[in-house]
């Protein structure tokens, strides 16, 4: 078994694991045409259907994906409107029972009313006191009210973690800068950055494949002076994929771009979240530690995953869990949520 490179636990730094279930889901009413209408037509129809059920196995197999591809730690932003109370605990519940370390976030928003703000922010205080690991989610500034983003930043302070915010995805939140910047702190996690129009001093999660499916620019992370880490925005957990997207794409900008700066990137991920870098993946390539040959070469797997001392895949099959049996009550539960859909 000598051949396979072995890495640390990869880091997830943005991740949606409500969303594993979409795949497959209706088409919205109408085909949106910009970034705030596939909210509206798919996103926000799809969050506010989630009861705790259909999130538990939408969960189950988005930790199980990501520890198949050697992610052993989620940075997770939830929304579940109709199902708020309990909803994180569900989400770390369901990573516990795959083996993977996640840090949970309910994102406040008040696109339903200042008491869906409110229940949210007491989801996010409730799980944090009771031990829950994680930061204080906010959806974003252009559906929140000051007095919303100013309670959460509030909140997280007082519990002396950060915020996780979407921040200027589009050019529909462009007046995040100027509503975040008197909040914002260094353990913030703000996520993507597009069309921010400053620097804040925090840490950016930059998840090029869903900037691109989502048709809002490129958020040039070089640029950022802070951290960066990659996320995947719900699209998976592969970060070795996210990586040889976010290199492709800055080299399409920049063509002195090298693979070492885009790791940077992943390397960035340990600083988030140090536990995955004790954690230990092998491999199916012996470049799988090289950057330049990682750049380049599609489709490597991950064989063995460890998180901590726990071995959590063994040759490729998950350890803690049946694969076959989590894919097929996760399937039985997208056929209930795209009824209700
Ligand atoms: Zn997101």
């Amino acid at each position: 078994m000598g051949v396979g490179a072995t890495t640390p636990g990869m880091v997830c730094g943005h991740h949606h694991l409500y969303s594993t279930l979409a795949r497959g889901m209706p088409a919205p009413p109408m085909t949106p045409t910009n970034f705030l209408e596939v909210l509206q037509q798919i996103w926000w129809r799809l969050d506010v259907a989630l009861d705790l059920e259909m999130l538990r196995w939408s969960a189950m197999l988005g930790a199980l994906e990501a520890i198949e591809c050697g992610t052993t730690a989620i940075v997770d932003h939830h929304e579940s409107p109709s199902a708020i109370e309990g909803s994180l605990d569900v989400i770390a519940d369901a990573c516990a029972e795959v083996g993977a370390r996640v840090l949970c976030a309910y994102g406040v928003t008040d696109r339903h009313g200042p008491d869906g703000a409110r229940r949210g922010l007491e989801e996010n205080e409730r799980f944090l006191r009771s031990g829950g690991r994680g930061l204080v989610g906010v959806h974003a500034a252009f559906t929140c009210r000051q007095e919303t983003l100013e309670g959460a930043a509030a909140l997280a302070e007082d519990l002396g973690v950060g915020v996780h915010v979407h921040v200027a995805e589009g050019d529909v939140d462009v007046a995040a800068g100027e509503r975040l910047a008197p909040l914002v702190r260094e353990d913030w996690l703000v996520v993507h950055g597009v069309h921010l129009d400053r620097q804040l001093p925090a840490t950016l999660a930059h998840n090029p494949r869903s900037n691109m499916n989502n048709a809002v620019g490129y958020a040039r992370p070089r640029a950022w002076q802070g951290r960066v880490v990659l996320g995947t925005d719900g699209i998976g957990a592969d970060m070795l994929e996210e990586f040889r997207l976010a290199y492709a794409r800055a080299r399409e900008a920049d063509i002195s771009t090298t693979p070492e700066q885009a790791w940077e990137w992943v390397r960035a991920g340990w600083d988030l979240v140090p536990e995955a870098a004790g954690d230990r993946v092998r491999w199916d390539y012996d470049g799988a530690d090289d950057p330049w040959r990682l750049a380049f070469t599609p489709g490597v797997r991950a064989l063995d995953v460890w998180v901590g001392d726990e071995q959590v895949l063994a040759g490729g099959r998950a350890t803690r869990v049946d694969a076959y049996e989590v894919r097929a009550k996760a399937a039985e539960q997208a056929r209930r949520l795209f009824e209700r859909l």
